[in-house]
């Protein structure tokens, strides 16, 4: 497996230097790595539907399912599976994207899941996507799918984008729920775990619906579904494949992208 799929030295140049500047940069978002129960905390208790109504319209989100689903005829209908990283050189090539998957397996390292940076920055002549190959793979097919929603987001959205780098962090998702550019990013991986019929069976059984909109209160059951479709889907077992040091990252992202799922149902119904 290449870990240079794209050696070309200006593209290796910006990856190390936005690697070198990560902590600098991200530095408060690599602080709430350092916590990631407070985090988890922020998570559980979060009314995900009112993050979505605020940052994220419901045309937006309509426009960013169509041009996914135009690059993965499935999109929606389907569990986008574990893409290894050829597969993802391949889809870099199609989407006109410089792509960097390399390990990055330092301590503080591991924060960084990996960055989608806009041509605003230094000479690039695309945009280009980093994926930090040291976590699991499906972690890395994760981050490469929240990258690639940025893009087409930031092409289809025509938002004009104030930051020329987007570092994902792991576990900062509290974050991301006041990010309209992050929160879009992360509905494509939660949508692309999570397609539709499988949400409706998923959330319409577990979870309690009441009148008004809501996505707060996950329930033991619910969690439970959650981490069997992951092993049905996936092979993905939190406790036997993710290390201690990284377990409540990990659980962050599973109740994070499964509460988006459920607020995307219960307020756009999708
Ligand atoms: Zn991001």
């Amino acid at each position: 497996m290449p870990n240079q799929i794209n050696p070309q030295p200006e593209i290796e140049r910006t990856v190390a230097r936005i690697l070198s500047e990560t902590a600098s940069k991200a530095g408060a978002k690599i602080a709430a790595w350092k916590k990631p129960t407070d985090d988890l905390r922020r998570l559980v208790s979060h009314d995900y539907v009112r993050s979505l109504r605020k940052n994220l319209p419901y045309h937006e989100l309509r426009a960013l399912v169509a041009a996914f689903s135009g690059l993965l005829p499935g999109f929606n209908r389907e569990v986008v599976g574990i893409m290894p990283t050829d597969q993802l050189a391949e889809w870099a090539v199609a989407l006109k994207l410089h792509l960097k998957a390399a390990p990055n397996d330092s301590i503080e390292g591991m924060a960084l899941r990996g960055f989608y940076v806009t041509p605003k920055e230094g000479l690039l002549k695309r945009p280009l996507i980093y994926v930090n190959t040291a976590h699991h793979p499906l972690a890395v097919s994760t981050t490469f799918c929240h990258e690639v929603g940025h893009h087409i987001g930031s092409q289809i959205l025509g938002r004009n984008e104030e930051t020329a780098v987007h570092f994902f962090i792991d576990s900062d998702y509290a974050s991301h729920l006041h990010e309209p550019a992050e929160l879009a990013a992360d509905v494509m991986v939660s949508i692309a775990g999570y397609p539709e019929p499988l949400a409706r069976k998923i959330f319409a059984t577990a979870w309690e619906w009441g009148l008004v909109a809501k996505a707060k209160n996950l329930t033991e059951a619910a969690l439970a579904e959650v981490q069997r479709h992951l092993m049905r889907a996936y092979g993905f077992d939190l406790v036997k494949h993710i290390p201690e040091n990284q377990l409540a990252h990990h659980l962050s992202g599973m109740i994070h992208f499964a509460k988006l799922r459920w607020a995307l149902l219960a307020e756009y119904d999708i």
